[in-house]
C-alpha cells in the first residue's frame, strides 16, 4: 500500500511512528522466537469473597521473559501478538497451560482465562477449546472466558454465536474493563455475560472521587437488575475494600490480596492454607 501510494508516503509516518513500528516488528521477532523456545507462562491470581477471603477462582495472565528484551509487560505484546496472528499460537499456549493448571488444582473452584477478539473470531476457535476441556478431562464449568468490548467490536454476531455455543457445554464469560470502552451498556444487553469486570481505574479512585463511587454503584445495581456477578478489579487498599464490602460487592481482585503469582505458589499459599489467612 505505501508503495503504490508513491515515495514520498513515508513522509505520512512521523520518526515517533517510525520508532513505534520497528519496536512492533522487533518485539514480534523475538516473540516468534520466543514461542518455540517456550518463553511464554503463566501466572495466576486470586479472585477472593470480599467478605470471607474465601477463594473464588483466579485469572491466568501470561508472562513473557526475554532473553533479549527482559521481562515484557502483557498490555505491550500481547496486542503485538494480535496484529500479527501471532495471538492464535500464543493463545493456544495460554489455554493448554491454564487448563492443565485448572485440571491439576481440584481445589481451584473456576479459572478465568483472558480471550483476544483474533481466537474468538477464528473458525476452528470453539472445537480447540472442546479438544483442550476434553484432553484435560476438565468440568466446562470451571471454565470462564474474559473478553473485552474492544475485541467484540469486530463482529457482534459472530461472537454471540460462539459465545453462545460455548454456553451450551457450561463455559462462562465475563466482559472485561468494563466502563472503559464507549458501547459497553449494549453489549451488556446483546450479550450473554455471566460476569462483569470493574476495571481498575474505577476502583483506585473509590475513595476520594465520588465519580468512580457512582459509578461502582451504578454497575452493581445493573448486576442486580441483569443478573451478572460483578468483580472488581485492581484492589490495593483496605479502604478501597471496605467502600466494595458496603456496597455489597461479593467477588474482588487485587493487590490487596495477591499479585499473579506461579502456579506453584499459587497453591501452597491460596490451596493449601487455611481460610480467612490472608
Ligand atoms: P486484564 O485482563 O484486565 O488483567 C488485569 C491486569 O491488572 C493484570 O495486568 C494484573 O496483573 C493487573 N492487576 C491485578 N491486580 C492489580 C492491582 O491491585 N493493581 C494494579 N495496578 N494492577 C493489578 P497484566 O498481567 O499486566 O495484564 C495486562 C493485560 O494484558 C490484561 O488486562 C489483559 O488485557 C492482557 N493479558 C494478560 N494476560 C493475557 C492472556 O493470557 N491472554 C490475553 N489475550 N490477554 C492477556
Ligand atoms: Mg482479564
Ligand atoms: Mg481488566
Ligand atoms: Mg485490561
Amino acid at each position: 500500500e505505501a508503495k503504490s501510494a508513491g515515495k514520498d508516503s513515508y513522509r505520512f509516518f512521523a520518526p515517533e511512528m517510525e520508532e513505534m513500528v520497528l519496536n512492533q516488528v522487533r518485539i514480534e521477532n523475538h516473540m516468534r522466537m520466543g514461542l518455540s523456545n517456550n518463553e511464554f507462562y503463566m501466572h495466576y491470581q486470586p479472585i477472593v469473597h470480599s467478605q470471607t477471603f474465601e477463594l473464588i477462582g483466579a485469572e491466568a495472565l501470561v508472562r513473557w521473559n526475554s532473553p533479549d528484551l527482559g521481562q515484557v509487560s502483557p498490555a505491550v505484546f500481547v496486542p503485538v501478538a494480535e496484529n500479527s496472528g501471532l495471538i492464535w499460537l500464543l493463545g493456544e499456549k495460554i489455554m493448554e497451560e491454564a487448563c492443565a493448571f485448572l485440571a491439576a488444582t481440584p481445589g481451584l473452584p473456576q479459572l478465568s482465562i483472558n480471550i483476544s477478539g483474533e481466537q474468538i473470531h477464528r473458525p476452528n476457535f470453539i472445537a480447540f477449546v472442546e479438544k483442550v476441556i476434553a484432553d484435560n478431562a476438565l468440568e466446562p464449568g470451571r471454565l470462564v472466558f474474559e473478553l473485552t468490548e474492544t475485541s467484540l467490536l469486530a463482529d457482534l454476531k459472530q461472537a454471540a454465536e460462539v459465545m453462545q455455543r460455548l454456553r451450551t457445554i457450561g463455559v462462562r464469560f465475563a466482559l472485561d474493563d468494563f466502563g472503559t470502552g464507549y458501547s459497553s451498556l449494549s453489549y451488556l444487553k446483546r450479550l450473554p455475560f455471566d460476569y462483569v469486570k470493574i476495571d481498575h481505574s474505577f476502583t483506585r479512585g473509590v475513595i476520594e472521587n465520588t465519580d468512580d463511587q457512582a459509578i461502582i454503584q451504578a454497575i452493581l445495581s445493573l448486576g442486580e437488575v441483569l443478573g451478572f456477578m460483578v468483580t472488581a478489579e485492581g484492589v490495593e487498599t483496605l479502604e478501597q475494600l471496605e467502600f466494595l464490602q458496603d456496597r455489597g460487592c461479593i467477588s474482588v481482585q487485587g493487590y490487596y490480596f495477591s499479585k499473579p503469582v506461579s502456579a506453584d505458589n499459587f497453591r501452597q499459599n491460596w490451596i493449601h492454607r487455611p481460610a480467612n489467612n490472608v
